[in-house]
């Protein structure tokens, strides 16, 4: 046993789950460039300030979650990512992309560091996948990242999760509704809990988003945001419902549903899985159009974006049965060396069938042919290929389908040929 064990709240992944985590990324991978995303990669780590800007300092990541760290004394400070929209904006402006076309779509699938304390469905490093709608406003736009979404969901053949959507308004509504809720908690100051006392100066709406019975006791009196939208808000919110219903997309409103920060307006959602427990999330977003200028640009750009994580949704997958199929693949064919001296003609026969995209598995040790062949069916390889004095000197080898037990004699040409098909056809499950 090695004396060092992996940093607590990360985890090793096995081949096993490696193949389930490759199928969803695929599911993943195929339906982003389905719906016109193309993938965008951006550093792990990016300086402090602009996830500080970005999240907002008032949020617990940016408060209390951050891995950060100086490179040297005088150096800047840097932090390794906590999310992908901040460093998503800040390539897309940084780069002028809006200049080039009006409308980028983005997607991703990333690592993300946390400092939070782990426990089941909660890591510090994990991976979202997300995608990032950048430079057109509309309830089309918001409505066809939720449908990307929902959509991978069903893809992967997930059952029971529950979308929640709420509406935030403009950024108007949302200073009368702020005012509105600093006047109805007033009275209520002596009860509240510390993190809500400070919310209440900063930013009430995220009272409502406080896990406390006590506070959320208080919370389900407060006035709805619902109440204080204009009218053009509520028309956007219509419509993205509207399109959500031609789509047969099953959703809740929940008009407790509340984003903190500034820059978020009109459309909000989460998705939850009953089967998490106290971790319920599988993912959310919604349209943060004053991002950009957050992050220091002269405008709004209108944007809207969501981001899954993965380590949930491939426990949600497994909760309901859905990898019961899926087991790694096993390589083709073994080629199995009758004597020691033949060991190396034998390498260049997998080689060769290798080149040819076969799947091919051979042993490196020297080991009997008994040894082989049982290797060769503890992988569960279909067939086994002989190379034996024989098969060298005449050129034909002995092909054995170790499924029916068939054995035939054939040049490796033909063997090339007949171990090609299904070799190609693998690789187009893959
Ligand atoms: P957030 O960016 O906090 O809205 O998170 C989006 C999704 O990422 C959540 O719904 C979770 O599925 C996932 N997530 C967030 N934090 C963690 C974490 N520490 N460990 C595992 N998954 C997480």
């Amino acid at each position: 046993m090695s004396q060092y064990q992996a940093v607590k709240g990360t985890r090793d992944i096995f081949p096993e789950e490696a193949a389930r985590w490759k199928y969803v990324e695929g599911v993943v991978h195929s339906l982003a460039s389905i719906y016109g995303f193309n993938e965008i990669r951006t550093p792990v780590f990016e300086y402090t300030e602009l996830f500080q800007r970005g999240i907002g300092s008032t949020t617990d990541i940016v408060g209390k979650e951050m891995f950060t760290f100086q490179p040297d004394p005088k150096g800047r400070s840097l932090t390794l990512r906590p999310e992908m929209t901040a460093g998503v904006m800040r390539a897309v402006l940084q780069n002028n992309l809006l200049s080039s076309a009006p409308v980028h779509k983005l997607y991703y699938i990333s690592e993300l560091f946390r400092k939070e304390r782990p426990q089941a469905g909660r890591q510090r490093q994990f991976s979202q996948f997300g995608a990032e709608l950048i430079g057109v406003s509309s309830p089309a736009a918001v409505a066809e990242v939720m449908t990307l979404m929902m959509q991978v969901f069903e893809s992967l053949g997930l059952h029971g999760l529950k979308l929640r959507v709420n509406t935030l308004g403009d950024s108007e509504d949302r200073l009368r509704y702020r005012e509105a809720l600093q006047g109805y908690f007033a009275p209520f100051h002596h009860l509240l809990d510390e993190s809500s006392k400070e919310r209440l100066e900063k930013n009430p709406l995220r009272i409502l988003d406080s896990k406390n019975p006590a506070v959320q006791d208080i919370v389900a009196g407060a006035p709805r945001l619902y109440d204080y939208l204009n009218d053009a808000a509520v028309q956007d919110f219509e419509k993205v419902l509207f399109y959500l219903g031609e789509r047969g997309i099953a959703y809740t409103i929940d008009h407790r549903l509340v984003r903190g920060l500034d820059y978020y307006c009109h459309t909000a959602f989460e998705v939850t899985s009953s089967e998490l427990g106290a971790q319920d999330a599988i993912g959310g977003g919604g349209r943060y159009d004053g991002l950009a200028r957050e992050l220091g640009g002269s405008s709004d750009v209108p944007a809207s974006g969501f981001a899954v994580g993965m380590e949930r949704l491939l426990m949600t997958m497994e909760k309901q049965g859905l990898f019961a199929a899926l087991t790694p693949r096993a390589p083709l064919v073994y080629v199995v060396v009758q004597s020691q001296e033949l060991g190396d003609y034998g390498l260049q026969i997998a080689y060769q069938l290798r080149k040819a995209g076969i799947m091919t598995e051979i042993d490196l040790a020297a080991r009997s042919m008994k040894a082989q062949m049982r290797e060769a069916n503890r992988i569960r390889v279909s067939y086994a290929l002989f190379v034996g004095a024989t098969e060298v000197e005449t050129g034909l080898y002995a092909l054995k389908n170790l499924v029916t037990s068939e054995q035939t004699t054939l040049s490796l040409e033909a063997v090339l040929e007949i171990l090609r098909e299904p070799a190609a056809k693998e690789l187009l499950d893959l």
